[in-house]
């Protein structure tokens, strides 16, 4: 089998457990340039963009894969169900509701080529097949909030939460299996165990008590709804200092239209009180530019904002109208060249930040877990990321170094991009 993703991490989070299973049920992952029997793809549709892409890796499949059964799923399956269904080649379309059943269903509805389990590749060694070493755990699923930008709400349905033993059971496994990061991921994961009576930092603490993992991340989080105790979590230096969370606007006003739960000065809070629980936490953000009715007022918040938090990394979105949503019917559209101009001065603004965070790591040391496993003879460096996820280029040791170790190295310089230096030992 072949397994795509596009979009967020969520995605890949649920391929890699819909991997574990097929595995289970004697299906392997094919290898490059092996021919597949089956493929399935987990779409995204929060941009038209995502839509586009979407459709055109849909269309890669099919010819590239003319023998296989194709199974789509994700977002654009879920808001063009009945559109995909009718796609000559695809042969199962399953549902975001049924996505936690999607190996069920697609080994009741399709007549797959079956081998016995002991014959296929382990767990983790399908993660470490597809080149990963960081393991993306979903935990929930949904969300109960209506930004007027986001078509997640209807692609995505209700909050749901996996309870704590069953996640806390997957990363003992996963652990036992070799993996030493993952990455705890949900549309809001803010929002965890908000239909079970529990919360994040009960996840993250039993996580944290209950399994060996050496490196515990949180994914995309909304910047509210977090637990009383969440930043006391971080004193256990197994949690990795960097959080994306994403502020969209600098503008209260902004914030407004948008339907965000939290304004600026709360954004800036929260980022300060997790600076002082953790010093060298890194942030990342989402940034919308042109967003409807964002005037030059708006705008000089949105770079003010993003001067004073100090962004280790932003993602910058040009406002592009995603039909039924609200925001889609909102007025004040903000014309190509204005939006363009805003990128270009918010990008150069992150840039001379990033530059300056980069900087500051110069003559530390930090434990990496290395990706790529360095290669002296073809001078390649080792790569990886350290605990707050600023990438690294690492020279190697007398001794190989493994992909999937974790490698002490000294940090001398950087590239704009990443950091550079010298490891000192490996684990
Ligand atoms: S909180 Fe996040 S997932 Fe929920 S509606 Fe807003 S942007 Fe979408």
């Amino acid at each position: 089998m072949r397994l795509h993703s596009l979009g967020c991490r969520l995605n890949e989070a649920e391929l890699e457990e819909w991997a574990e299973q097929f595995r289970r049920a004697g299906i392997q992952l094919a290898a490059d340039g092996e021919g597949a029997d089956l493929v399935v793809i987990n779409t995204c549709a929060v941009t038209q963009e995502a839509v586009r892409k979407s459709r055109k890796l849909l269309r890669r499949a099919q010819r590239d894969n003319p023998r296989a059964r194709l199974i789509v799923s994700g977002c654009l399956a879920a808001l063009e169900a009945e559109a995909l269904a009718g796609e000559s080649g695809v042969d199962l379309v399953v549902s975001n509701a049924d996505k936690d059943r999607l190996v069920e269903i697609a080994r009741a509805t399709l007549t797959l080529p079956l081998m016995p389990e002991s014959a296929t590749a382990g767990g983790a060694e399908a993660l470490f097949a597809r080149g990963r070493q960081r393991a993306f755990v979903k935990v929930q699923d949904g969300c109960r909030y209506n930004c007027t930008f986001c078509i997640t709400t209807r692609a995505r349905g209700e909050e749901r939460s996996r309870p704590i033993a069953q996640v806390v059971s997957v990363i003992d496994r996963l652990t036992r299996q070799g993996v030493r990061e993952v990455a705890l991921t949900g549309v809001h994961l803010g929002g965890y165990g908000h239909d079970r009576g529990s919360d994040l930092g009960e996840l993250i603490a039993a996580v944290l008590a209950d399994t060996g993992i050496e490196r515990l991340r949180l994914g995309s989080l909304e910047p509210w709804d977090l637990p009383d105790d969440f930043w006391g979590l971080f004193a256990d230096s197994r949690l990795m200092p960097h959080l994306h969370l994403p502020v969209q606007s600098g503008s209260d006003r902004v914030l407004r239209r948008m339907a965000r739960r939290c304004k600026r000065e709360a954004f800036i809070e929260l980022v300060t009180a997790g600076r002082a629980a953790r010093p060298e936490l890194n942030v990342t953000t989402d940034v919308i530019v042109g967003f409807p009715g964002e005037d030059e007022d708006d705008w000089r918040e949105t770079l003010s904002l993003v001067e004073t938090v100090g962004f280790g990394h932003i993602h910058a979105f040009a406002y592009s109208p995603r039909a039924g949503t609200l925001a889609a019917t909102l007025p004040g559209r903000v014309d190509s060249a204005t939006k363009r101009a805003r990128s270009q001065a918010l990008q150069q603004l992150a840039a001379t930040t990033r530059t300056e965070l980069l900087r500051q790591q110069h003559g530390s040391r930090v434990e990496v877990l290395c990706e790529q496993a360095p290669d002296p003879a073809r001078n390649l460096p080792g790569q990886g990321y350290t605990p707050n996820y600023l990438p690294v280029r690492f020279t190697a040791l007398p001794d190989p170094i493994d992909t999937n170790a974790l490698v002490e190295v000294e940090i001398t310089d950087d590239d704009g991009e990443h950091l550079l230096g010298q490891a000192i030992r490996a684990r």
